[in-house]
């Protein structure tokens, strides 16, 4: 059995992500989301938010699962026997970046590979921070977060 993970901070959840997911679904016989939890970094949405928003999200993904974790990524795969950690890649500004991370990992897991996959072009300008910006200003954001994502940022702003 093939597992990986796809660890972030999913502030929420966006399109972007989904369509990563959705593409390790079919290299990887379970998908692990793990959510970060790191108490120093201030998030719009709850760890219980957040999770409930992902796996809203995954409902249409049987082989998609969602969990926290609060320390090194590495260490957590290694425990659910994952072989790979799946990162998004959209442009090159996130490529160093993430090579940096990659890289760290290799050296302290070295049986771990880290899977790069592109999304769909449409989603290269997406980010969890774009969404929580304009969602203050009550823009329709359907075209980029799934609908879970969507009610909740509604219900938030009140629009
Ligand atoms: P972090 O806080 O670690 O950046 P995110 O939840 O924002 O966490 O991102 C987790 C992963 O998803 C990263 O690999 C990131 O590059 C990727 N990602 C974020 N937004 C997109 C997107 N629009 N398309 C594809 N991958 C994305």
């Amino acid at each position: 059995m093939k597992i990986a993970i796809y660890p972030g901070s999913f502030d929420p959840i966006t399109n972007g992500h989904i369509d990563v997911i959705e593409r390790a679904t079919k290299m990887f016989d379970r998908v692990n989301v793990v959510i970060g939890i790191n108490s120093k970094k201030k998030t719009m949405f709850t760890e219980n938010e957040r999770l409930e928003m992902v796996e809203e999200s995954l409902s249409h993904l049987p082989s998609a699962q969602v969990a926290f974790h609060s320390g090194l990524i590495v260490d957590y795969a290694v425990d659910i026997d994952a072989t790979a950690i799946v990162r998004g890649l959209r442009s090159v500004t996130d490529f160093e970046y993430e090579m940096q991370i990659a890289l760290m990992n290799r050296k302290m897991q070295p049986s771990l590979q880290t899977v790069f996959l592109m999304p769909h072009e449409k989603y290269t300008y997406l980010n969890s921070s774009i969404i929580r910006e304009i969602a203050r200003y009550k823009q329709d954001l359907s075209e980029f977060v799934p609908e879970p994502v969507e009610r909740r940022l509604k219900e938030k702003f009140d629009y």
